[in-house]
């Protein structure tokens, strides 16, 4: 049910710096209150209400400024099942205004030095600075419009960060790992996920890639998969590295803020880690214990936005320039099963304008919906500018296949595979079958020109059957 009213997440951000005027701290106050009522506002200093159709993008626990993580719903967001996601809000609102467009720019993340303190105050004595209250504009409305335009672009994008919604391709076409060769060979690529340990010995991980290595092309270490600290995804990267399999280093917004981020993406390129899969991560209170930070310091789009440009323009986010920029072939995850495949499709083409190179699925069972979710890549002319990998995940048992469809946001198992599970006499035979029934269709579906990307949920043992039996072998052979 729709709230008439907005409701806040939390109390509004105090100012971290003091204002310096009565007028400042006036403007905060005021501020404060009617934003407050009228949005639910938090005060963050670094207003976006004119690119998220007068909807608070705030309102989003997570923090997210560039769209839904893809785990809400109008009815239900995935922190605080209470409230509907407030980026799902913000499409729908943007669609009826007929303001879609303005979501694809990339916005930058908060400038802490500004939470707290009131845009408007900002706003009023920028214009007044640019002329805007000048009589000229009384006879010419379109200039004065394009002024005040670019005067709220200015606004919300510091020279520091400059989002738009371009696409920014690489600067070189250069594979700098493996898999990125060979996707541009055209093979058909299959990675694994591999789920760090749960301690501080790297025997299950070494033990893993020795099995894995002759099936897969890269093994993507996961990055405290369901908010739950384990051994850090760059250490298994590295031991990954050292057994001759190559990674796929996975660095969430949950678990960086901007510096982290980028010292560790850098010291994994001096290692030699070069794929990276950017991620928003699952909600904190996923995970046992105590819940961590909310809002998170970055989002995904952010994320590779910041990598991207250390990459392919050599500087850091506060621009000081890289003496060796980081070799990085970088991606993200999709949603195939999302509930709004629009808002799916405009969530994929932000992050590939930002700079995302390969996609790697949430888990395929319905591939009607994932021809449908490919079609309407395909209608932004995406397809031709990110490497597709669907995830592909053989279920277990009958209760696996339940709790897919019922529990995993974005998963969707259709019934009659459902029903096959449940009558199947051998659940996990029939759960192969499943998946490589599933991979033979893909191989032959154009616009999948990636590969499939296994996510074997603790059962690694099974990669090597189902490449095997898929015919994947061959692609070795040379
Ligand atoms: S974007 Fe920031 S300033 Fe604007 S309403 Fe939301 S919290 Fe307030």
């Amino acid at each position: 049910m729709m709230r008439k009213w907005p409701r806040r997440v939390r109390a509004p951000f105090l100012p971290v710096r003091r204002p310096t005027s009565l007028a400042e701290r006036a403007f905060i106050t005021f501020e404060r209150v009617i934003k407050g009522g009228l949005f639910a506002c938090s005060m963050c200093g670094n207003c976006l209400l004119q690119e998220t159709a007068f909807i608070c993008p705030l309102r989003c626990p997570k923090g997210l400024r560039n769209g839904p993580c893809g785990s809400g719903s109008l009815e239900h967001c995935c922190v605080d099942p209470d409230r509907p996601c407030a980026w799902c809000l913000i499409y729908w609102r943007a669609e009826q205004m007929g303001r879609l467009d303005r979501l694809l720019e990339v916005q930058a993340p908060l400038d802490w030095n500004q939470v707290g303190h009131d845009t408007w105050h900002q706003l009023i004595r920028l214009a007044w600075q640019r002329g805007l209250f000048a009589p000229r504009y009384l006879s010419d409305r379109e200039a004065w419009l394009q002024q005040v335009e670019q005067l709220f672009y200015d606004l919300r994008q510091p020279d520091w960060w400059q989002g738009d919604d371009a696409y920014h391709p690489p600067h070189s076409d250069q594979p700098v790992s493996r898999l990125q060769a060979a996707l541009q060979r055209g093979e058909f690529v299959v990675t694994a996920e591999i789920a760090p340990p749960l301690s501080a010995s790297g025997e299950s991980v070494q033990r893993t890639a020795d099995s894995l290595r002759p099936f897969i092309t890269a093994g993507n270490i996961t990055d405290n998969p369901m908010a739950t600290a384990r051994t850090s995804s760059l250490a298994c990267s590295l031991l990954l590295l050292q057994h001759s399999m190559e990674p796929v280093l996975q660095v969430t917004a949950r678990d960086h803020n901007r510096l982290s981020l980028q010292s560790k993406v850098l010291g994994a390129s001096l290692l030699g880690v070069r794929n990276v899969l950017c991620l928003t991560g699952d909600p904190p209170m996923d995970g046992p214990g105590a819940v961590g930070a909310l809002p998170f310091d970055l989002d995904a789009v952010q994320i590779v936005w910041i990598l991207r440009k250390m990459r392919d323009q050599g500087i850091f986010l506060d621009g000081r320039p890289l003496k060796e920029p980081p070799q990085l072939f970088l991606g993200a995850t999709g949603t195939p099963s999302a509930p709004d495949l629009g808002m799916e499709a405009r969530r994929l083409h932000k992050k590939i304008n930002a700079g995302v190179q390969f996609i790697q699925t949430q888990l395929v069972y319905d591939l009607d919906v994932f021809e449908d979710w490919l079609e309407a890549l395909d209608k932004r002319d995406l397809l031709s500018k990110a490497y597709i990998l669907a995830g592909i995940g053989p279920m277990r048992s009958v209760r696996a296949a339940h709790y897919l469809a019922e529990n995993v946001p974005g998963v969707r198992v259709p019934t009659d595979i459902l029903k096959r599970m449940e009558q199947a006499s051998d659940p996990r035979e029939e759960g192969v079958q499943i998946a490589l029934e599933l991979i033979e269709r893909l191989k032959e579906m154009p616009g999948v020109s990636g590969g499939v990307h296994l996510m074997a949920m603790g059962w690694e043992s099974v990669v090597p059957l189902l490449v095997k039996e898929a015919g994947l072998m061959s692609r070795f052979s040379d």
